[in-house]
């Protein structure tokens, strides 16, 4: 019976890598998630969590058989929300694309009118990588992506891109993963990309890098209305926000009580915080988690390693 829908959290963490000590119990790697949905792998961002990922679907391709000949490949769709370095820097060291036979697609939202294999190859391989994005062994399969577009997964085909407004889903199953996104213009300089997994009759949604507005996000609400978990960007503490002397309003993200206000509007089932800020240390979160996190009410926050069954 297929009704496998799991998350795990491969890196929470938001703006850069925090590898020190007094971080590694929330975690010190930048965004990253992994989806699985029964055989199927779809991965939110690649930050520098993608790499153990990597390591890992490696391993699990060499044991499947001890001949190199007759091994399963690695299949996955990696979603960028944006080309920010904490959700792509990852993607260079992601093993199974220097895998032969491996089919790794990349959708991602493209900066202006700029196609994202430019991007990614000026901005992680080519001129700063020991190899070129055209050397990697994958099929590696680079696609623009915007909230015009719906992807879709079949089993057993190839991930589809579609127009949003020619898309009828009453033509798929609940058997089929449907993504679909909102992009929120309020995040410095061209937006990022919230995205929403429909799969078997639950819905996931993930919006990182999104700062709210007063009085709520509608166009957000209403595109994470009732989903059955919500990864919410919670950077800062209200305090840092409004901060006389460093304010971060504008820069994209938002406050715990936005993350919060954006749940209980959109009648989220659970609410997960998610890309914290690197200057917030193991205490610091410890402290915002007791006065945040309320499980019984499904509320809680992400932690590296963390799985979840939805
Ligand atoms: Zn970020
Ligand atoms: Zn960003």
């Amino acid at each position: 019976m297929n009704n496998k829908f799991k998350v795990k959290f491969r890196g929470v963490r938001g703006s850069y890598p925090t590898p020190k000590a007094n971080y590694l119990n929330f975690g010190g790697n930048t965004s990253c998630v992994e989806v699985m949905l029964d055989d199927r792998l779809v991965v939110l961002d690649a930050g520098t969590g993608i790499v153990d990922l990597g390591v890992e679907l490696v391993r699990e391709h060499i044991l499947s058989s001890g001949n190199p000949q007759e091994r399963k490949n690695i299949e996955a769709t990696i979603l960028l929300s944006h080309v920010h370095q904490d959700h792509i820097q990852g993607l260079q060291f992601f093993k199974p694309v220097f895998i032969q036979g491996s089919k790794i697609n990349v959708f991602g939202l493209n900066i202006n009118n700029e196609d994202l294999k430019d991007t990614l190859q000026d901005v992680l391989f080519d001129r700063v990588f020991p190899l070129g994005i055209d050397d990697v062994k994958c099929d590696f399969n680079i696609q623009n992506l915007n909230d015009s577009k719906v992807v879709v997964i079949q089993k057993c085909a190839e991930p589809k891109i579609l127009e949003l407004s020619s898309f009828n889903q009453n033509d798929y199953s609940k058997d089929d993963i449907i993504i679909t996104f909102y992009k929120t213009q309020a995040h410095p300089k061209n937006g990022c990309l919230c995205m929403k997994i429909s799969y078997n009759d639950k819905v996931l949604v993930y919006a990182t890098d999104k700062e709210s507005y007063v009085g709520s996000d509608k166009r957000f609400i209403e595109f994470a209305h009732g989903c059955d978990l919500l990864i919410h960007d919670a950077q800062y503490t209200h305090q840092d926000y409004v901060s006389p002397v460093a304010p971060k309003q504008g820069y994209g993200h938002s406050t715990y009580q936005m993350a919060l206000e954006s749940a209980k509007l959109s009648k989220a089932k659970r609410l997960l915080f998610f890309h914290y800020d690197p200057n917030y240390d193991d205490t610091t979160l410890e402290m915002l988690e007791k006065e945040f996190a309320n499980p019984e009410c499904g509320i809680e926050f992400a932690k590296e390693g963390l799985e979840i069954a939805i």
